[in-house]
């Protein structure tokens, strides 16, 4: 029988190994044995939170106890300090931490070892009793709120009375005194607040305090978040323990504490970020109990340690060839490192330091390009303040996190959680925000606060999510009990507008213009790697010039989708179309897309011009008809509404008569009727009542029970053959004007909804006749492709004689979903998949992401099945699916050669596409 290790010395634990150590215990051990000076410490593992966990009696086995005691031990001999000894006493800090970093998410215990005899030890060893009592009360408070369950507020309420009393704002300001009395207060709170006195012995203080960090892996705040960012319990299993030798911040002037960032997480600028307070323990730089100092200021203030904290900063990044976020405590003028991981940081400052950690060799470009999650790259597309509007701030804060959000102003998390779901913007203003808040943060679209810094809660939450922030605008109050803040002579109520800029700091009143970003050098660097290494190539669904200008700004390759029924709905075609399908006769039909045509082929000429030469996929009518008339419900009621106006006017008409009636007889006594009244033509109501009488008709013949199942796409094309003969003519026409202004036209037509090969055949001959009147008439000889959608299951069991005629396949995964789940996607989304989803039932809305087992399959076998009638055929996705990382990794593990999206997610497509590439031998299915 192998004997099983819980714990291990910081000196002997695995660095790589943090699924069993955590990510902080790695971190520590892999710190220590390349040199750093971290406190000396040990880890106890992850799987004996994991053991501890599945027994109900929750009680540590007593081989973890003693291989505790063991490293309690070796740590006695290292720091030659005794655990408990009165005289010389060895303090630690019990500090949580999983395989994924979950920043505030669990419980740290400082200064764990303190007792009332322990204590004086302290004192008089460091001759400072003012540094004891101020350890002891910090103590006290942690251990009681995170072991014992004593709220902070019964604590602080002390505190601060002793704040008021000795008339000072900040804890540093208090004396030995104050912080003995309130240390003796208190012992009191627990002794009241838990029935017992404060536990002396300082391994039963050790026991219970390894237990409550196991225990705050089950704690709501930790159970949300990993909710909300999809940590699985195989990426992160249990929270390991790391037992660390005290240091001390707070000995006096010649001692700090800090955290900082190797580089700038909001822009990605290679500089010594961070902040630090003199005098002050860890938690006080975080908790934004004071205001700290930006790093730069130790430069000045403390050269020597800020020299040291450069060279740290230097080795930390190079032994981890990534940007680190890094926690430090300066004791009596030494520097010790007490925490690092990989810095999180917003989509620009990702951007730019994988392009410049490239340039400084420290990273691949492979590596750069795995460093960023596209979906990240969409804060990029976050809206920046209008340059040009002159409103004045009303506060200055600290920029914390960029991007600009306007929205409610919102006092409590609970309150922005409920309006956020609501659809409301809200911003999330606070004094300062605690790790409980996270609910509030994931419905706004910013936070504002009063207190702390860049390295708050606040700041480093909103950071992580993208958020723009502003923390520490000092100038205003908050009060979150009467619900609102003032600033200066404004008082703002919950619900009233304000502007942030996460930029620059400033908070405004009201909503201030925002504009879209534009692409940073760096973005276009990194997108420019990307494309050579991606196989799929990125297209954009764009149907109308405007937006095949903004396709083309964001990097598309080409159109993947138009979409031809966009172009119908303007407001100016509209009338002409709805001619055209009120139409009693093909004639009649003619006359109204005689006038489409031209707007059509204008339209065709301009998109197919900016996007030369990449290809534009133009897809044929697909909508069912009615979807261009109102509803049945909204003609009834105009025609109720026109024929209270025809009434109106009628009776307009008799007053009119009768008025002049008695006019004749009473010599002009009558007033005269007013003008509007006057103007009110009955024939022209009564012109327009029949028309609408004639659409209400049309829309209940073309009541469809299923119109996704019903007369729309080819088969509309098939039996109204008129209507596509206009689009295929337009079409054409407008690649001959290209063509002879030798624009080099890359044009498809995509026939959608279509189930047999006949359809196909029956609208290639339609195309054929077509294209030689218009080469006879101009003269040229038309290039072109004809290709399918595939959306129907049958064309999917078609697809080998299917590609006998279709020279390329694009897969419209929203129908295809619909039609493999039998799932109309409105009912389903409105009625049933939330709960699907919530419980399990299905992992991901499918209309989001591509169902790789089930639709993935059917694509896959449409993929072969087409191939080995058209080796090398074209094929690709134009569903939205088609713009979502994980769906875009199947389709180039199925063999695709495009993917066409929205065009704002085209950035995000080409590095999911590149990433796809760089992890294929990764990725596996099992169907
Ligand atoms: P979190 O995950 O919330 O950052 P940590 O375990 O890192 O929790 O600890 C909280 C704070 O206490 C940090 O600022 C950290 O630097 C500080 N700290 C932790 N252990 C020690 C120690 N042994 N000596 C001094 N400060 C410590
Ligand atoms: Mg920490
Ligand atoms: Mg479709």
């Amino acid at each position: 029988m192998t004997t099983k290790k819980y714990v291990y010395a910081f000196t002997e634990g695995d660095g790589k190994n943090k699924k069993l150590l955590g990510g902080k215990g790695a971190n520590l051990c892999e710190m220590t044995q390349i040199g750093l000076n971290v406190p000396p410490g040990f880890v106890i593992t992850t799987e004996t939170c994991l053991t501890y966990l599945d027994n109900p009696q929750r009680i540590l086995p007593p081989e973890v106890i003693n291989e505790v005691k063991q490293h309690i031990q070796a740590l006695e001999q290292t720091t030659k300090k005794g655990f408990g000894n009165p005289d010389n006493p060895l303090l630690v800090s019990v500090r949580s931490g999983s395989a994924i970093s979950m920043p505030g998410m669990m419980d740290t215990i400082l200064n764990l070892g303190l007792n009332s005899q322990t204590l004086q030890g302290l004192i008089k060893q460091t001759d400072n009793e003012r540094f004891g009592y101020d350890a002891y009360r910090r103590f006290i408070q942690l251990f009681g709120k995170v072991a014992l369950g004593v709220a902070d507020e019964h604590f602080d309420k002390h505190l601060d009375a002793i704040k008021r009393r000795a008339a000072v704002k900040d804890d540093v300001s208090l004396s030995a005194r104050d912080l003995k009395e309130v240390c003796a207060l208190f012992l009191q709170v627990v002794q009241e607040k838990t029935g017992r006195p404060f536990p002396e012995d300082v391994f039963e203080q050790l026991e219970i305090a390894i237990k409550a960090v196991f225990n705050s892996w089950l704690g709501k705040r930790a159970i949300d978040y990993r909710r909300q960012f999809n940590i699985t319990p195989e990426q992160a299993n249990g929270t390991a323990v790391n037992v660390v030798a005290m240091v001390f911040g707070n000995m006096g002037n010649d001692s700090a504490t800090g955290v900082g960032f190797t580089r700038n997480p909001g822009t990605g600028e290679n500089q010594m970020y961070g902040e630090y307070l003199v005098n002050a323990q860890g938690e006080d730089v975080v908790a934004g109990i004071r205001t700290p100092k930006p790093v730069q200021d130790m430069a000045n203030e403390m050269p020597a340690l800020y020299a040291q904290l450069v060279e740290l900063s230097h080795k930390l990044e190079s032994h981890y060839h990534e940007v680190q976020d890094y926690e430090y405590t300066i004791e009596k003028g030494v520097l010790y490192c007490l925490q690092t991981r990989n810095g999180k940081m917003n989509a620009t400052a990702l951007v730019r330091t994988s392009v410049e950690m490239e340039k400084e060799g420290l990273i691949s470009k492979e590596q750069a390009l795995l460093r960023v999650n596209p979906e990240h790259l969409e804060q990029l597309l976050h809206p920046r303040l209008d340059p040009d509007s002159t409103t004045h701030a009303v506060a200055q804060g600290i920029p914390a996190s960029p991007g600009a959000a306007v929205g409610k102003c919102v006092f409590d998390a609970d309150q922005a959680e409920l309006l956020g779901k609501s659809g409301e913007k809200i911003i999330l203003v606070r004094e300062e925000t605690k790790p409980e808040d996270i609910h509030g943060f994931f419905a706004a679209q910013g936070i504002l606060t009063s207190r702390g810094g860049k390295t708050s809660h606040a700041a480093v939450v909103a950071r992580s999510m993208g958020k723009a922030c502003v923390a520490g605008a000092e100038n205003i109050h908050v009060d979150s009990k009467l619900r609102q803040a003032i600033i200066g002579d404004n008082v703002i109520q919950e619900g009233d507008i304000i502007t942030i800029d996460g930029s620059t700091g400033k908070v405004y009143l009201g909503a201030i213009p925002t504009i879209p970003p534009k692409f940073s050098q760096e973005l276009k660097i990194l997108l420019g790697w990307a494309d050579e290494i991606a196989r799929l190539k990125v297209m954009a669904n764009a149907d109308t010039p405007e937006a095949a200008n903004k396709a083309v700004e964001y990097g598309a390759m080409g159109i993947g989708l138009c979409r031809t029924e966009r172009m119908f709905n303007a407001a100016d075609r509209l009338p002409i179309v709805v001619e055209m399908i009120l139409a009693q006769t093909p004639q009649e039909r003619k006359t109204a897309l005689d006038q489409l045509l031209p707007i059509q082929r204008a339209d065709f000429t301009e998109i197919f011009k900016v996007l030369a030469p990449h290809p534009v996929t133009v897809r044929l009518l697909d909508p069912p008809m009615h979807e261009f008339l109102p509803t049945e419900r909204e003609l009834l009621d105009e025609i109720a509404h026109l024929r209270e106006l025809y009434a109106i006017s009628k009776g307009v008409e008799h007053l009119a008569s009768a008025s002049r009636f008695m006019r004749d007889r009473e010599g002009g006594a009558l007033k005269t009727i007013p003008a509007p009244f006057d103007s009110i033509n009955a024939n022209l109501v009564s012109d327009a009542i029949s028309k609408k009488e004639q659409m209400l008709r049309k829309a209940r013949e073309l009541h469809e029970v299923n119109p996704m199942l019903g007369h729309r796409g080819v088969r509309l094309g098939i039996t109204y053959p008129e209507i596509y003969a206009m689009q295929i003519r337009a079409i054409f026409e407008a690649i001959a004007v290209c063509q002879k202004d030798k624009v080099a036209v890359n044009v498809e037509i995509m026939v959608p909804q279509v189930a047999t090969a006949q359809e196909l055949t029956h609208v290639k001959k339609l195309i054929d006749g077509i294209r030689t009147q218009v080469e006879a008439e101009q003269n040229v000889t038309l290039q072109f492709k004809f290709g399918t959608m595939i959306e129907v299951v049958r064309a999917c069991m078609r697809a080998g004689s299917l590609a006998e005629l279709a020279e390329f396949f694009s897969f419209g995964t929203n129908d295809l979903t619909q039609a493999t789940f039998s799932f109309s996607r409105e009912d389903a989304e409105n009625k049933f998949l939330p709960d699907y989803t919530n419980l399990g039932v299905l992992q991901d809305n499918p209309f989001e992401v591509l169902d790789v087992k089930g639709v993935g399959q059917l694509m896959a076998m449409t993929v072969e099945r087409g191939r080995k009638t058209r080796p090398n055929m074209k094929i690709g996705i134009c569903g939205e699916q088609g713009g979502h990382p994980e769906s875009i990794r199947f389709c180039h593990y199925v063999g695709l050669d495009y993917v066409s999206c929205s065009a704002p997610r085209v950035p995000i497509a080409r590095l999911a596409a590149a990433q796809a590439k760089l992890l294929e031998q990764k990725y596996q299915i099992e169907w």
